[in-house]
């Protein structure tokens, strides 16, 4: 992984994110690389989907918990992990959104 400069928080030993824009930018990181995960079929270890500001080291980190209790809706969309008419969409989605997606 790329993170070899970013400072680590000593209290929870996640990455310390200064700003929320940054945070943006790792979530949307983190959003892609599952994308790329899906698309060529492999696992992906990114689970970062919440953010919260920490007290300890006055920055940011990147949490796989949601925020909040989540107010339960019944989760009607089971995740798709087959290639298939979903990773076709997601694929033209992809490249709609300018990102590329790696050739497997
Ligand atoms: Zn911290």
């Amino acid at each position: 992984m790329s993170r070899h400069h970013a400072p680590i928080c000593a209290s929870s030993g996640k990455v310390r994110f200064r700003e929320p824009k940054d945070i943006k930018r790792a979530l949307r990181r983190a959003d892609q690389d599952r994308s790329r995960a899906r698309l060529n079929d492999v696992a992906c270890s990114r689970r970062e989907i919440e953010s919260y500001s920490c007290s300890d080291c006055n920055g940011w980190h990147l949490t796989s918990q949601q925020a909040r209790p989540v107010r339960l809706t019944p989760v009607a969309r089971p995740i798709l992990r087959t290639p298939g008419p979903a990773a076709d969409a997601m694929r033209r989605m992809a490249s709609a959104t300018g990102f590329t997606v790696a050739a497997a």
